[in-house]
């Protein structure tokens, strides 16, 4: 099987760097469905564009590519340890190449193996099978919607959506708490995997293997059939859209299966997966290694960009950094602010250690980029930001706001909302957190005209450092003010609202 490793490389590439042709095509009806001028009309257009720009530039759609899950098919006697082998050397491979970010970090010690090995990662799952060829899968799915994943056991009582027992009227309940608790932070539009029973382990396995299911397929079984249509249909119904910021789309897709259950148990597990929702798949000839055929891959997209321009939303701010604190009192939810000037990326390493030591970087007046980029030195040893989308702020909420009061902080960046702790300190300080749209890692990349230092790169890895940028009309959108209004509690307040009418019929 000579050539393997280049067929697993490309499976990879592809997988990171083009979305299948099933999501394709449930975002484009996502954009159709929405309102133009709104919030989520701008958010859908920026992620349509970045999806146009990653497959031009063969570059990570998302700068998070997740935890590599591969389901691989062999037939009797094809020698799966070789398998193996190849699998983690196309990962080294993809990641020194950009394609793949490291993100693969000690457990216990927190370094970063930098290549996206060690242990449990890659995750491979073999199977024997009839067939005559090797089926190779592969998923893409990021830590922001991993988080949102959700396990119920049944019966329950769930906020909003009241009691939940053993029956697909339970089942409907905590699937539909599972899109909501979700709000934005996951990146919605979403694609959820389900199962009903199994153990608390095989639960959440066949959940997220439901995720190879196509977009589009109806399934066999009529009552789950039903159930899964029944859950898209009332999901779009709960006003939560695309990033959180309210719409009519907040769910793409919802694929049910089940497993067997012990008499005591009973699981509905829950695999959250965001609209970039990346899997492929290749048929490989056994004697060969050679890719026979691609599975979900679109060979020729059509352009889902229905133009370059985003579009505005009436109230649209240029600023510059530092910020004033005039600069941030002016906006109010519902702003588009884009940014022009020095800004600097901060994650959970970074929020962790400004609680107990001084900024390597003057903060006062800053924007704090809740980022973890994708980042490769080009020949003349120049930092080039391959992928810099958003990651989900709410992690930073027991940090942000003694940080935004130390070192006066004016703009928070990220995706998903932060808590009532930083909406507050917003208010005191003078600043405003800003929605970037998460997963436009190559739309923001392009916004980065610089990367002029990084800090605490040994100590933390590429995703947790300190990068220190010069970016050029990066847009965002003002979700949290610095008079009190957030528009996260408003969309989560009013969704659940609808939640608890939903399912009260
Ligand atoms: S699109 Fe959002 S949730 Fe998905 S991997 Fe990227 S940052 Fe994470």
């Amino acid at each position: 099987m000579e050539q393997l490793d280049d067929s697993l490389l490309q499976l990879i590439t592809e997988t990171a760097t083009n979305l299948p042709a099933d999501v394709r095509k449930a975002l484009r009806r996502a954009k159709h469905a929405e309102r133009a001028g709104t919030q989520a009309d701008q958010a859908l257009a920026i992620i349509t564009l970045n999806v146009d720009m990653a497959s031009d530039r063969v570059s990570p759609i998302c700068q998070d590519t997740g935890m590599p899950t591969f389901v691989i098919h062999t037939p009797v006697g094809v020698d799966q340890m070789a398998i193996r082998r190849s699998v983690l050397g196309a990962v080294e491979e993809a990641t020194r190449r950009g394609k793949l970010r490291p993100n693969s970090v000690d457990s216990v010690t927190g370094v970063n193996s930098g290549l996206n090995l060690g242990p449990g990662t890659p995750v491979v799952h073999f199977e024997q099978w009839e067939k005559n060829e090797i089926e190779a899968l592969l998923i893409l799915k990021g830590g922001g919607c991993e988080n949102k994943n959700a396990q119920y056991s049944l019966p329950a009582e769930l906020e909003h959506v009241g009691r939940a027992g053993r029956d697909l009227e339970g089942v409907y309940r905590c699937v539909m708490h599972a899109v909501w608790q979700a709000q934005g932070q996951g990146c919605s539009a979403g694609f959820l995997g389900v199962c009903i029973g199994g153990d608390r382990t095989s639960g959440y396995d066949h959940a997220k293997m439901q995720l190879f299911r196509d977009v589009d397929d109806t399934n066999p079984n009529p009552a789950l059939a039903e159930l899964e249509e029944r859950i898209v249909r009332d999901s779009n119904s709960l006003g939560v859209g695309t990033m959180g910021f309210g719409g009519g789309v907040t769910l793409l897709g919802c694929k049910i299966g089940a497993l067997n259950r012990l008499p005591a148990s009973f699981f509905v597990s829950v695999a959250y997966n965001c609209w970039a929702f990346r899997r492929l798949g290749v048929r490989i000839d056994p004697r060969t290694g050679a890719i026979t055929r691609w599975i979900f891959r679109d060979a020729a997209p059509e352009r889902m960009a229905e133009s370059e321009e985003i579009p505005k939303t009436g109230r649209e701010f240029a600023l510059t950094t530092p910020l004033s604190e005039s600069d941030v009192r002016q906006l109010r939810v519902g702003d588009v602010v884009r940014l022009t000037g020095p800004m600097v990326t901060g994650r959970d390493a970074i929020h962790k250690h400004l609680t107990t030591h001084d900024s390597p970087v003057d903060l006062n007046g800053a924007a704090l980029y809740h980022c973890g980029p994708v980042m490769l030195k080009d020949e003349n040893g120049r930092w080039q930001v391959k992928a810099a989308g958003p990651t989900t702020s709410i992690r930073e909420e027991p940090y942000q706001a003694d940080i935004l009061r130390r070192f006066h902080v004016r703009a928070v960046i990220g995706k998903g909302g932060m808590g009532a702790k930083t909406l507050a300190a917003l208010r005191d300080v003078g600043a405003v957190y800003l929605n970037a749209i998460g997963g436009a890692a190559q739309f923001y990349a392009e916004k980065i005209t610089e990367v002029t230092g990084v800090d605490f790169l040994e100590e933390f890895g590429v995703p947790e450092a300190m990068w220190r940028l010069n970016v050029r009309d990066f847009v965002a959108v003002v979700t949290m003010d610095s008079h009190g209004g957030s528009l996260h509690a408003d969309v989560e307040s009013a969704s659940g609202e609808k939640l608890e009418l939903v399912a009260a019929r």
